[in-house]
């Protein structure tokens, strides 16, 4: 969930009204809430390659939400609810074996 993301800039701003698809920035503070939990509920879809991944560790590390862990070698996402699509484990990945879709 993106709650915390979404804190992170005054209600209203350029950043919140662009990012957030169901428009609650623009709304009075009474409505707000439900909707930020809405937009939290839809999420992110990752998928790690496994045959890509080296285990090298660099999304673990970057992610400020700690979705990934190492298992066996290989990056899984285990808090994948978590995730504020900002997409800096794929940035960093240089087998690109990480995709992010918005759900
Ligand atoms: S996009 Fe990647 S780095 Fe960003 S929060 Fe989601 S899993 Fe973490």
């Amino acid at each position: 969930m993106n709650i915390s993301a979404t804190r992170a800039r005054p209600f209203g701003s350029e950043a919140c009204n662009h990012r957030c698809a169901s428009g609650a920035a623009n709304q009075p503070r009474e409505t707000r809430a439900s909707q930020i939990i809405l937009e939290g509920t839809m999420g992110y879809t990752i998928t790690v390659d496994h045959d890509k991944c080296t285990g090298d560790g660099e999304c673990v590390d970057v992610c400020p939400v700690e979705v990934y862990e190492l298992q066996d070698g290989k990056a899984v996402a285990v808090n994948e609810e978590e995730c504020l699509g900002c997409e800096s484990c794929v940035e960093v990945c240089e087998a690109d074996a990480i995709t992010i879709e918005e759900n």
